[in-house]
């Protein structure tokens, strides 16, 4: 079964995602788990489907401030996932590590199930710092999570220069990547439990794409953006998944 997590940004509105909760009507998802992320807004548009509904963000506190959305809040809405530490938001509101790692244990106390996004900038990349980025990243935002909750944890390997450029990554560079982060959640919780983490890729997935990325050993689904704006193009890599 793999997973396509559809991050819609600020992206459509209500009769836009009418479309969209169309085209799925009928629609047999057979091997790919669809999960479907419009901003707050639309997610009313999902609530009472049969849809797998994920929301792109959480507020890590109950209280404050003005203007957030809480796991609660979420929850009222059917949510059953959520996408936290988009490299977008890290770079607009200043998102750190321990923050989004506060939002993934909100989550789970919740049950919702982080996406939680990780990937290396283009000058960590050019100075080869990718491995580093990465592992600072998940030790900080996923250090001591109870072992019976990895299952709900997903992660999105999205390299910040892949996401929106048209450039995705190697095939052969995804797949040294992901054996690393194995190495990396082996180190943090043993052997026994690294293959309970989904990993996903995510950074300008397409048509002609995909399928090699799938392919790499360790990746259990994408993470689209552009094209999930595209139905033709969604579906036919849903299709292909399938
Ligand atoms: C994203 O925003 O997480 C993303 C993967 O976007 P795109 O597919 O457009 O690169």
């Amino acid at each position: 079964m793999s997973k396509i997590v559809a991050n819609y940004k600020v992206n459509f509105v209500d009769a836009d995602f009418k479309k969209l909760l169309k085209r799925m009507d009928g629609f047999s998802f057979k091997n790919a788990e669809f999960i479907v992320c419009p901003p707050y807004t639309s997610l009313h548009i999902f609530k009472n489907k049969s849809v797998l509904l994920g929301a792109q963000n959480l507020s890590s506190t109950d209280k404050i401030p003005t203007g957030e959305i809480s796991a609660e809040m979420l929850k009222d809405m059917n949510v059953k996932y959520v996408i936290l530490g988009h490299s977008e938001r890290r770079k607009a509101f200043f998102e750190t590590d321990e923050q989004i790692r506060n939002k993934v244990l909100k989550a789970l106390e919740f049950g919702l199930k982080p996406i939680v996004c990780v990937g290396e900038s283009l000058q960590n990349k050019k100075k080869g710092e990718t491995l580093s980025v990465l592992e600072k990243q998940l030790n900080t935002i996923l250090r001591d999570i109870y072992t019976n909750e990895l299952e709900n944890i997903i992660i999105a390997y999205e390299p910040v220069w892949a996401i929106g450029s048209g450039n995705a990554i190697k095939k052969s560079d995804l797949q040294e990547i992901v054996k690393n982060i194995k190495f990396i959640l082996e180190k943090m919780y043993g052997k026994l439990f690294v293959n309970k983490i989904s990993i996903l890729y995510g950074g300008s997935v397409n048509v002609d794409n995909y399928q090699s990325i799938i392919s790499v050993k360790g990746i259990d689904g994408l993470l689209v953006g552009g094209v999930a704006l595209d139905f033709e193009k969604l579906f036919k890599i849903i299709e292909g998944l399938n």
